[in-house]
């Protein structure tokens, strides 16, 4: 990366910042980061980790935009319905950063391509809608050792948890089982006010940001909820489990394929 002329104006903001510095933004600059989904969750991330710099994204998405969408997924336009949303978010973030190598990957994300797929970057963003592409993301990471921040959106809020394989508890130590569909009601059944998404999507890139900076100030391992109505903030100690069938004595992928209800749920893509 070039530190004369604009580059140094453009994150001269960035460099004010102590923790930050010189240090953490040439690390940024050579960072690559995955961010799985392009929507509610995926818009304000991805938008955030370009803005601080980091130097190479991948995004994923086997959806095509459709206009429910718009309440919550700000990095696309109403022109873009229809399009890939993998390539409608990248149009955006070149335009936004002309510098950005943006890879583009208009997919789902499986058990076959998750692998290989996470070890091209340095860390990756779950900001998929579901929960078997939430624990795919969990497993593979735990496979790959590539540090992981989960999180997921309904309403008012959302949860957030980072996984540094090796470090601490991963998604299945939480929860061991993906959990049934009757008893996780998506954006289309509970509704989700778009703001929400936004603030745990940006508290995503944040997290991530602080990782791949070097920066990150506290131990990985505690489940953060935000519930934007009431103004609250909390978070739970999550302890790793030894018997963990993802994060255990061998890790592995499990349940590779989304459960049929799973798959039908067309209006939800936080
Ligand atoms: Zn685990």
């Amino acid at each position: 990366m070039n530190w004369s002329g604009e580059n140094t104006l453009r994150y001269s903001r960035n460099l004010l910042v102590e923790e930050l510095g010189e240090e953490g933004q040439e690390r940024l600059f050579r960072s690559a980061v995955l961010v799985v989904g392009a929507g509610g969750l995926g818009s304000p991330a991805l938008l955030y980790l370009a803005a601080a710099g980091v130097g190479r994204i991948g995004v994923i998405d086997g959806d095509r935009l459709e206009v429910t969408n718009l309440n919550r997924q700000v990095i696309h336009s109403a022109a873009a319905i229809g399009r890939w949303k993998a390539e409608s978010a990248a149009d955006t973030l070149r335009a936004f950063r002309p510098d950005l190598a943006v890879d583009v990957y208009p997919m789902m994300l499986t058990a076959e391509n998750a692998p290989a797929l996470f070890r091209k970057y340095d860390a990756v963003v779950d900001a998929s809608d579901n929960f078997p592409t939430k624990y795919l993301c969990n497993d593979a990471a735990v496979v790959t050792g590539r540090p992981l921040v989960h999180a997921g959106v309904l309403r008012f809020g959302g949860q957030l948890l980072t996984i540094v394989p090796g470090m601490g508890p991963c998604l299945r130590c939480l929860i061991s089982e993906i959990p049934p569909r009757k008893d996780s009601p998506g954006c289309a059944e509970a509704g989700i006010v778009g703001a929400a998404a936004g603030i745990v999507g940006a508290w995503q890139a944040m997290e991530a940001i602080t990782l791949l900076a070097g920066i990150a100030p506290r131990p990985s391992g505690s489940l953060l909820t935000i519930d934007a109505l009431t103004g609250e903030v909390s978070r739970l100690s999550v302890a790793r489990d030894p018997a963990c069938p993802a994060c255990g004595n061998s890790p592995r992928i499990s349940d590779p394929l989304p459960p049929a209800e799973y798959r039908q749920d067309p209006y939800c893509r936080a």
